[in-house]
């Protein structure tokens, strides 16, 4: 199983994907990943040995729509629904019409509500210096609007392209490995559009964390379900 993965590096059509590996995601970061730090130095070494080397950055402005601190008596980890707005006591720093609009645009019609994170210019908002950042080729920021998460790299959650995908056309890259964070929510999300435009995709499950551990086995099970491949030793 390891060779046929192991062989992908020298293959100038794999570019290698690392998700969000930053500061707010490791343990001691405002949304820490538990031993989200632990696979730094197997990424550091994928990023040493491929051609082709994205980087994505989680990047939000203060005051961003996936924050709990925008909604007063919500709660990091909350679950945001249309029926929320039907509530009387629904507060936000937000219009219900943008709240709404926003809700209707994502595909599971909810946003889970984070911890502030990643806000730009913050040290938390830092690609992890101990990867070797000069072996990227790119270096994609998503979430920059105020009023739309992101968490795959190929699309906001509302649909709008990053430009990913014809990045990686242009390159002419075929497959793309992922590695990073978190396996449940912008590592899974990149690898289901990369498969759905058309790459081949391997995930990497050994060089990935979870939010919510108890999430892992459904998450790979899903994944395969859906043709990719999943690395798990
Ligand atoms: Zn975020």
């Amino acid at each position: 199983m390891s060779k046929s993965f192991s062989s992908h590096s020298e293959d100038s059509n794999t570019a290698l994907i690392v998700i969000d590996q930053q500061y707010d995601f490791e343990p001691g970061g405002q949304l820490p990943v538990t031993q989200g730090d632990e696979i730094l130095d197997g990424i550091a070494q994928l990023m040493r040995t491929y051609k082709e080397v994205i980087v994505s950055q989680d990047s939000h402005p203060a005051g961003h729509i996936s924050f709990a601190s925008s909604y007063p008596g919500k709660k990091p980890y909350d679950l945001l629904t249309l029926d929320d707005l039907n509530d009387p006591h629904f507060h936000s720093h937000f219009t219900k019409e943008v709240v709404r609009d926003y809700l209707k645009s994502v595909p599971e019609k909810n946003q889970t509500l984070w911890p502030d994170h990643c806000v730009s210019g913050t040290h938390g908002w830092e690609i992890d210096k101990r990867l070797p950042l000069d072996k990227a080729s790119l270096i994609l920021r998503k979430g920059n609007r105020t009023e739309c998460d992101s968490y795959s790299a190929f699309k906001e959650n509302d649909g709008l392209p990053t430009g990913l995908e014809g990045y990686l056309r242009e390159k002419k890259i075929e497959t793309v490995y992922l590695v990073g964070l978190a396996g449940d929510f912008c590592v899974n999300w990149t690898a289901r559009d990369a498969v759905r435009v058309g790459f081949k995709v391997i995930y990497d499950s050994t060089l990935t964390r979870f939010v919510n551990p108890q999430n892992k086995n459904r998450v790979l099970q899903e994944l395969k379900s859906l043709g990719i491949l999943i690395k798990e030793v």
